[in-house]
């Protein structure tokens, strides 16, 4: 009888409780305004013709590898992230080889790695989430393969001090390091700058969060030529649809659009935990769009006060170390508004949990 292979077999399954999502969407990570409208009339103006033709990537990874101070060879647009985590697991990984994670991180790391029977070593956080730089270092093996790191990490908020992340670098030649920037904007730091110093730094960023464009499925894998040609080749020459490779350049172009939203973002991260402080909640203070939270036995309860109020936030307490945790995204002001309200009327409620204030 045909069997997936093993390693397929042996996979965790990923389900994204995307099912019912009405109300304000605070549980994705999510642009929860919508893209440019410079974006939107791009996506009006496609005839039949850009339909039928097979999508050409290389003139719009020129555009963007421009935006971003790169040579085009050193940039591979991808379908997201996650297709740009799966080609990089594909191209690196043998059976065997190892790839290490620093967890509670996303999840799809384990899973591109895992399918290729790769083994995976996980690494504990701080108790604090902090970054465990010294103890990444350790753990390096000659079998080391993919040393993958969202920074700022999904679901915990927290970042990695970018000498750090060059230091594990420079401690695993053998691996290729993926920097994970999906939530650049909002923190604001970056190792594009720097990776030139070590030729095993990738570094990825999305469209899907400031840029507002999630649906469209598109990202971007920067790294050294020779190793963005070796990746190239395990992917499809079609593997970003000709919709998103025309909106690209317009998401691009209105720089302001992007950089409003996320001001509204940022400021409304510092309303949260500020409210979240004189609550006396516990939570980590976050660097990206959303905020982490610490809600105990009183986690179920608080995520139904907050969908009955219209407000979808995440339960995550199933992540290693996340016991009793919700994530919330932020929005725009007016949506950090009715999110401050709702939070108050629920706690009013359900009561507020009873432990130590991380921020
Ligand atoms: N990386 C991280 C750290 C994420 O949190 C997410 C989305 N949840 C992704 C990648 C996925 O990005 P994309 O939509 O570009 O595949």
């Amino acid at each position: 009888m045909l069997s997936p292979r093993k390693a397929v077999r042996n996979l965790p399954t990923y389900h994204p409780p995307l099912g019912g999502r009405t109300g304000l969407r605070l549980d994705f990570n999510e642009n929860t305004v919508g893209c440019s409208p410079r974006v939107l009339e791009r996506l009006r103006s496609i005839g039949f013709e850009e339909l039928a033709r097979y999508p050409e990537r290389e003139p719009v990874e020129a555009i963007v590898a421009g935006c971003l101070g790169r040579k085009p060879e050193e940039l591979l647009l991808a379908n997201g992230v996650d297709e740009a985590i799966h080609l990089l697991s594909e191209t690196y990984l043998e059976p065997g080889d190892e790839a290490l994670l620093v967890v509670p991180t996303f999840s799809m790391y384990e899973i591109f790695a895992a399918a290729t029977a790769a083994r995976i070593t996980k690494i504990p956080a701080g108790s604090d989430f902090s970054f465990p730089t010294a103890e990444v270092v350790r753990r390096v093996t000659p079998a080391t393969r993919l040393i993958a790191i969202a920074n700022p990490n999904n679901p915990t908020g927290s970042a990695a001090p970018i000498d750090d992340l060059l230091r594990i670098a420079e401690s695993a030649p053998d691996a290729a390091l993926l920097v994970d920037e999906a939530y650049f904007e909002f923190h604001g730091e970056t190792l594009l700058g720097r990776w030139k110093e070590r030729s095993n730094i990738f570094v990825a960023r999305t469209f899907s969060k400031a840029y507002g464009l999630a649906g469209l499925r598109a990202g971007l894998l920067m790294g050294e030529a020779h190793q963005i040609k070796a990746v190239r080749r395990v992917a499809s020459p079609y593997n970003v649809n000709s919709v998103a490779l025309a909106c690209l350049p317009e998401a691009l172009a209105d720089a302001k659009y992007v950089r409003e939203y996320v001001s509204q973002v940022c400021e409304g991260r510092e309303r949260l935990q500020c409210e979240l402080r004189s609550l006396s909640i516990p939570f980590w203070p976050s660097r990206a769009n959303f905020v982490l939270i610490r809600m105990g036995s009183l986690n179920s309860a608080f995520i139904g006060g907050m969908r009955e109020r219209g407000i979808l936030v995440r339960d995550r307490s199933r992540d290693p170390g996340c016991d009793g945790c919700v994530r919330i995204t932020l929005g725009s002001t007016e949506q950090t508004d009715r999110l401050l309200s709702a939070l108050r009327e629920t706690l009013q409620v359900i009561g507020a949990p009873r432990e130590e204030v991380h921020g």
